[in-house]
């Protein structure tokens, strides 16, 4: 089995499990509010800002093979809203649950499964080294999947318009009359025979009425 680099117990997401000790049913509990790590959401679309506050309460639990670790990651993502491109805030709750096992008792405390689905699992499976575990690769899992592949600003954003690029939700009812250059230029010949038209109305009318009146 390839360990990856040591884990450093100074890294605010590596865990102790030394306290909880190899004793199957014992638990404890923890919290503790870490900086974010860098990339932590989805690239490019929302997202926790690296070094903003991440509140963390977890759940270990000793079991035969492991470490059962339950928790809860709390923390503001940022992103923009794919409709009107507007920043947003989302406040998130991430939860997960993950199991850290001994390296040596990789064998002992599973039943011997069909090989191809262990070969498949094994990728995936931490491990505790040294009493330590690394809860940055569960971190990430969770938040992602708690983060919306297309955030909104409101639920009913209706985007940007498309001919002038304003915000919709800014401007109840903005809308663009349908018109092309040429019936434009109908339209504004339109308006000024109208115009001449009540032009000569207007000059006949007050002498008219003033005969009448007579
Ligand atoms: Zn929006
Ligand atoms: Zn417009």
């Amino acid at each position: 089995m390839a360990l990856n680099a040591r884990l450093d117990h100074r890294n605010p997401l590596v865990f102790d499990t030394h306290e909880l000790g190899r004793r199957p049913g014992a638990l404890q509990r923890l919290t503790r509010a870490v900086d974010a790590p860098k990339d932590l959401g989805l690239q490019g679309v929302i997202g926790v800002p690296e070094g903003a506050p991440v509140e963390l309460e977890l759940r270990l639990e000793s079991v035969m093979e492991g470490v059962l670790v339950t928790g809860t990651a709390r923390a503001v993502a940022e992103g923009e809203c794919v409709r009107c491109l507007e920043p947003l805030q989302l406040e998130l709750e991430a939860d997960f649950q993950e199991m850290f096992s001994y390296p040596d008792a990789d064998d002992r405390g599973r039943p011997k499964a069909e090989p191809a689905d262990d070969a498949e699992e094994d990728e995936d499976r931490l491990f505790i080294e040294d009493g330590l575990f690394d809860l940055e690769p569960v971190l990430r899992d969770a938040v992602v999947l708690a983060l919306p592949m297309q955030p909104v600003c409101q639920e009913d954003c209706e985007g940007l318009c498309s001919e002038c690029g304003v915000r919709l939700s800014d401007e109840p009812g903005h809308h663009h009359d349908a018109v092309d250059i040429r019936w434009a230029a109908l339209q504004g010949l339109a308006g000024s025979l109208e115009d001449g038209e009540k032009d000569e109305i207007s000059g006949a009318e007050p002498g008219a009425d003033e005969k009448q009146e007579k």
